[in-house]
């Protein structure tokens, strides 16, 4: 089923509720130090202003847990970013409700821009924000006449600024980004071109479990590497040494491998270090020889050569979590290596990343631009590949 964009609405002269995430990492002194997430959103906001609508602009930034937590999350910073951006006026009102905010809405002209402080300012008052208010809700909604949900980050959680609105509004629909969200992980989930090959990895087995299970019924093969492979390798009988281990994990690990019915991949070898550092001594390992006193810690070289065999052949790829402690030089390798791998497949296969370490690694690696999408939700993406339905996405109308 299709979902209704910003493209499929008149905008001309309506005002615009468009929930963004602008939640931007800040320095100390309150300046935005990666403002990602504001360049994210400017195809639907550009899209917005040249369509005529009038804009009304808000996100959460943060948690505000006291009183003096709002100095330090204010968006003003946030909307004279975008205003420098986007070359146009921002008009900043420091409130979440009231007088300032409704006059200067009615004031609006089409393709002007407005943005209203951050949402979970309204936390403070009994987490009005977080827990959906049902009055909240009502109150934003009625600020506009078109509700846009552009914040992939939050999709998983139903609050006041996007279930909470879209409850009171006729017409609800998704941002370009949260579009490219859908079309992608949820493409690839629902209706993949064929091979579909998973990666998995990251520290620990536990955090994924859900994911596991959901790609294991979708996948073709499911390829795991990184922390979590340890847990599967002590399930198939084998000594892993001091390599990170969830023991309360074998069992569950045995049922995914007989469920799995050889879809998923291990490799054959690890990298290991004699302890967790930079300059530890490092070894090549296979499964069966791995020594008491070491720990792996990335992928080894048999293991990246049977995952590339994987991936070349692949049309979908969706990648989670990184195959080693790619933050160390000396365990980047495995990590690296799949990047590569599916850099390589550009214009040839979709090729998704998931996670905010996964993104990273990509990023360190400087290969973003030949991937189809990296998702810019964590806990998001996360959720999604869950296979959960995720209320940010069901609150937008169908086609
Ligand atoms: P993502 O954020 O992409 O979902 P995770 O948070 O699950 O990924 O995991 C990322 C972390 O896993 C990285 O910090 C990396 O150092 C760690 N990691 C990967 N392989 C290993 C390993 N073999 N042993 C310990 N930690 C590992
Ligand atoms: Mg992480």
């Amino acid at each position: 089923m299709a979902k209704k964009t910003i493209k499929d609405v008149n905008l001309q002269n309506k005002k615009t509720l468009i929930r963004v995430d602008f939640n931007v990492p800040l320095n100390k002194d309150g300046s935005i130090s990666d403002d990602t997430r504001i360049t994210a959103a400017l195809p639907t906001i550009e899209y917005a202003i040249s369509n005529g609508a009038k804009l009304i602009l808000f996100s959460h930034l943060g948690r505000i847990k006291t009183e003096a937590d709002k100095a330090t999350n204010s968006l003003r910073p946030v909307a004279q970013r975008l205003s420098e951006l986007i070359n146009k006026p921002v008009t900043f009102i420091p409130e979440t409700r009231g007088q300032a905010l409704e006059d200067a809405v009615n004031k609006l002209n089409a393709g002007d821009v407005l943005m209203f402080e951050n949402t979970r300012f309204e936390d403070l008052d009994g987490n009005k924000e977080s827990k959906n208010n049902p009055e909240l809700g009502k109150y934003w909604a009625s600020l506009g006449e078109v509700f846009v949900n552009d914040a992939f980050g939050t999709a998983h959680r139903a609050h006041a600024s996007n279930v909470g609105i879209s409850n009171n509004m006729d017409v609800s629909v998704a941002g370009l980004l949260l579009e490219k969200e859908i079309n992608f992980i949820g493409g690839a989930l629902e209706n993949p071109k064929r091979p579909f090959v998973a990666i998995l990895g990251g520290a620990k087995v536990s955090d994924k479990i859900e994911v596991i299970k959901n790609l294991l019924k979708v996948a073709d093969k499911v390829l795991i590497g990184g922390g979590m492979a340890f847990t599967f390798l002590k399930a198939q009988g084998f000594e892993v040494g001091k390599s990170l281990v969830e023991l309360d994990k074998v069992d569950l690990a045995k049922e995914l491998l007989e469920l799995a019915n050889g879809k998923i991949e291990l490799g054959s070898d690890v990298v290991t270090g004699k302890a967790f550092d930079a300059n530890t001594e490092t070894n090549v390992r296979t499964f069966d020889a791995i020594p008491e006193d070491e720990m792996g810690l990335d992928i080894g070289p048999k293991t990246v050569e049977r995952f590339k065999e994987i991936i070349e052949s692949a049309k979908t790829v969706v990648w989670n979590g990184p195959q080693g402690v790619f933050e160390m030089e000396a365990f980047a390798n495995g990590t690296l290596e799949i990047t590569k791998a599916l850099a390589n497949l550009n214009g040839k296969a979709i090729t998704i990343v998931g996670g905010g370490d996964s993104a990273a690694a990509v990023a360190k690696f400087g290969l973003e631009d030949k991937f189809s999408h990296i998702s810019t939700g964590g806990g998001a993406s996360l959720e999604y590949l869950e296979g959960k339905v995720l209320p940010g996405v069901e609150l937008v109308d169908e086609k």
